[in-house]
């Protein structure tokens, strides 16, 4: 059995350009399997790491692909947004993509690896992918190595498709004011980058989808708000206006959707679904079941 996975090994190698002699990774998985006594699929995967971390030819993957932890993989990738980290052991943290894709890095301060910007593109060798609560990261470590490439990457994204229910529209809903220099939802007047600005009007909905086996987070903008619910940015500030309180329109827009069935799909950009498109489920009024069951019971 131990000479048929290092066979099957070997391939896979010579598949990445390395070469490596056929009693060399038998021996190494005779140690681990029968010595060691690690699980089968744990001394592949050390036997490959050990390979992978030598030859400094890791495979390069793309972040679709990437749906298993503790794999060496490397990354043409861009920086799509970095994060503040309150932990001291984390350098940099964040979201880089591919064409395929997104995913959620951490680049632990250990490994003393120099710091990545934002909008800039990388080939990111010998990265190690985790799991967190059920979704795929990769971590970069000492022996990581981040070089900036020429090249442009379009971030693609992974298009997803929820039908549920909204359950609850959030503060930070409605009517609201961005900053004209960097398009930030201003707080009280405020910008977290500019301080106090004069701001544009613009709508905004963040709420909570929920199919009955995930909720997920998501945000609709001004032109899909206008199209579902009618409720126009023009109409919004004469609403305000009117009734001299912001909180009209979260209250009119909640009306319109809140316990309401919606299809909702587009990419999915941290723990946000960005809605692309939308459409309102029909639901069955009562007068509709009273006639479903009249239908069956004259059966
Ligand atoms: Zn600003």
């Amino acid at each position: 059995m131990i000479k048929e996975i290092a066979e099957q090994l070997k391939t896979r190698f010579s598949e990445m350009d390395i070469e490596v002699p056929l009693e060399e990774i038998e021996s190494k998985l005779d140690a681990l399997i029968n010595e060691y006594r690690v699980p089968v699929d744990e001394a592949k995967r050390s036997v490959v790491n050990q390979y992978l971390r030598k030859s400094d030819i890791p495979e390069l993957v793309k972040i679709r692909d990437i749906q298993s932890e503790g794999q060496w993989v490397s990354l043409k990738a861009k920086v799509v947004q970095l994060w503040t980290s309150e932990s001291e052991s984390i350098a940099q943290a964040g979201l880089i993509g591919d064409e395929t894709g997104t995913i959620k890095f951490t680049k632990w301060a250990k490994s003393d690896l120099p710091l990545v910007e934002e909008g800039k593109c990388y080939m990111f060798k010998n990265v190690v992918t985790d799991e967190w609560q059920g979704r795929f990261q990769v971590n970069f470590n000492k022996n990581t190595e981040i070089q900036e490439i020429e090249e442009n990457i379009e971030v693609g994204s992974s298009v997803e498709e929820i039908t549920g229910a909204i359950m609850n529209i959030q503060s930070g809903s409605g009517l609201i004011k961005r900053c004209e220099s960097c398009n930030r939802a201003l707080v009280k007047g405020s910008c977290g980058e500019h301080g106090k600005v004069e701001g544009k009007y613009d709508l905004r909905v963040k709420a909570v989808i929920d199919d009955g086996k995930i909720v997920q987070d998501i945000l609709l903008n001004k032109d899909t708000i206008e199209t579902l619910t009618g409720i126009t940015l023009d109409s919004a500030k004469e609403m305000v206006a009117e009734a001299l309180d912001p909180s009209v329109v979260l209250d009119a827009l909640a009306d319109k959707l809140v316990g309401r069935y919606f299809k909702v799909q587009g990419p999915k950009i941290g723990r946000y679904m960005l809605v692309e498109e939308i459409q309102k489920m029909p639901v069955a009024s009562d007068h509709e079941i009273k006639e479903l069951i009249a239908q069956v019971e004259a059966l």
